[in-house]
C-alpha cells in the first residue's frame, strides 16, 4: 500500500526542480491540496510516479507556452499571467482521487480524443514522444483498474483527474 500525497509530493518536486535545473527561466506556483486522511492505496509506486511525472511535466510545459503568449484583457492590455500547478487529493469508499490543474494553454476540442493515443504529440521534434499519455493510459487504466478522465478548456488551462481503486 502506498501513501499517494507522499508520491504526489515527491515527483511534484522532481518534476519541478529538474524543469528548473534546464531553465533557469522556468517557473511556476505550486499549489497542493492534500487530503490529510488518504487512505494507503494498492499501487505499483514507481509506476504511478511515471504518470504524475508526465502530467506535471505536461502541465508545467502548458504554462510556459502560455506564458510566451500571454493573454490579453478585453481592452487589448496584457495580463499578468502566473504559471501555477495545483495537485489535489481527496477519496471516498471505493477510490482515491488525484487531481493535476494547470493554468496553461488548454487542450483544443479537435485534438482532445487524440491525446491519449500513443505518438499523438503537439510539441516540437525532441521535445516530445507523445507517448506520455498513452503510457499513462495503460499504467492506471488497464495496470491498476482505474480511471482518467479530461477537462480542458483552450486558452484557460486543464484539468487531469485520475481515480485509483481502492478494493482490488
Ligand atoms: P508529449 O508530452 O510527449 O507530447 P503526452 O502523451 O504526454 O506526449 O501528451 C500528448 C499531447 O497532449 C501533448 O503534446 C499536448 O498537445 C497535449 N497535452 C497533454 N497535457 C497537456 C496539458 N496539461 N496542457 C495542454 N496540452 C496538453
Ligand atoms: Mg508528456
Amino acid at each position: 500500500p502506498a501513501d499517494i500525497n507522499a508520491l504526489a509530493d515527491e515527483y511534484l518536486r522532481l518534476a519541478y526542480h529538474g524543469l528548473r535545473a534546464k531553465d533557469k527561466s522556468f517557473n511556476a506556483e505550486l499549489v497542493t491540496n492534500f487530503d490529510q486522511n488518504l487512505p494507503k492505496a494498492n499501487v505499483i509506486p514507481q509506476d504511478v510516479g511515471r504518470v504524475l511525472l508526465n502530467l506535471f511535466t505536461n502541465a508545467f510545459y502548458a504554462t510556459q507556452e502560455k506564458k510566451k503568449n500571454p493573454p490579453a484583457g478585453e481592452g487589448g492590455e496584457t495580463i499578468h499571467y502566473k504559471p501555477t500547478l495545483t495537485v489535489t487529493t481527496s477519496y471516498n469508499d471505493n477510490w482515491v482521487e488525484i487531481t493535476v490543474k494547470d493554468n496553461g494553454t488548454g487542450i483544443p476540442e479537435e485534438i482532445q480524443d487524440k491525446i491519449l493515443q500513443p505518438f499523438f504529440t503537439t510539441k516540437p521534434t525532441g521535445e516530445g514522444t507523445g507517448l506520455g499519455l498513452s503510457l499513462s493510459y495503460d499504467i492506471i487504466v488497464k495496470g491498476h483498474a482505474g480511471s482518467i478522465a479530461i477537462e480542458s478548456k483552450e486558452g484557460e488551462g486543464s484539468e487531469f483527474i485520475i481515480r485509483l481503486p481502492l478494493k482490488n
